[in-house]
């Protein structure tokens, strides 16, 4: 939140040092915005999935066995059914007069057994079933649980940071609101423009002849004029404003100014 890595660059032109200290600015409130609109909505919404995911697959579980149980009571009624039609061809029996009428009373009876012994088949296969999947719901059902609990403390961890990097956006909305009256309207607009077109940076350094926002090299003419004038120039590649910080020099403790290199 503060400029002070700034105040080492000096220059003479006070619209260059307003964008320098607007640029710093614009880094932390891109940063900011970015924290509180992507990545702590991003991190939500992940476990917001997760959340999701496992209540969908407690559902269809539910369904399933619910399906299961279905299939369960309908073979049940086609028991009784087919119990009653054996009752009801069993009660025919004293009235029949011919063998061929008995044969087909028997072969009629003999069916609706077969189709039981079919069905208590069924039956068996899916109550095993059942019991086997029966088995599988508490896992889901727990799954379910931990991710609710882990999606409310994130929200509200989540929340209460989101409140600070909100307070920390509005200063420095304000902060930036106060520099850009000190710069020159038409400078402020091409940097804006700029910024908005080039990845939120409208100022780029320069360093041994090169633009460190686009790496290009620039000509060394132009290289020299930033270095020794204190007029504004822009990058003919990427558009941005440039600015140049003197390499501090230990040998003798003072940090080279470009006005006195001039053999750079
Ligand atoms: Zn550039």
């Amino acid at each position: 939140m503060n400029l002070d890595q700034n105040q080492v660059v000096r220059t003479h032109n006070p619209d260059l040092e307003g964008l320098i200290k607007l640029s710093e600015l614009d880094k932390i409130i891109g940063q900011l915005t970015d924290v509180i609109q992507c990545e702590i909505p991003g991190h939500i919404k992940a476990l917001e999935d997760d959340f999701v995911r496992d209540q969908t697959k407690l559902r269809k579980f539910d369904e399933e066995m619910a399906a299961l149980t279905k299939r369960k009571k309908s073979l049940e009624a086609e028991v009784d059914d087919t119990k009653s039609k054996i009752a009801k061809a069993n009660q025919k029996l004293p009235e029949v007069k011919t063998n061929v009428e008995y044969r087909a009373i028997m072969k009629e009876t003999e069916n609706f057994k077969q189709r039981i012994t079919t069905i208590e088949d069924e039956q068996l296969a899916l109550m095993e079933k059942m019991e086997d999947k029966e088995g599988e719901r508490p896992a889901i059902e727990k799954q379910v649980a931990e991710d609710k609990a882990k999606l409310d403390k994130l929200k509200a961890e989540k929340t209460v940071e989101l409140n600070s990097y909100n307070e920390s956006l509005d200063k420095a909305n304000a902060e930036r609101a106060s520099i850009i009256g000190a710069i020159n309207p038409a400078i402020l607009a091409t940097y804006d423009k700029v910024r908005a077109q080039r990845a939120g940076t409208g100022l780029a350094r320069v360093k041994d002849g090169s633009c460190m926002a686009c790496f290009q090299i620039i000509t060394p003419q132009l290289y020299y004029q930033i270095r020794t004038t204190d007029e504004i120039y822009r990058c003919p590649h990427c558009d941005r404003f440039l600015y140049h910080v003197p390499e501090p020099k230990p040998d003798n403790g003072e940090p080279a100014k470009g006005k006195r290199k001039k053999q750079e």
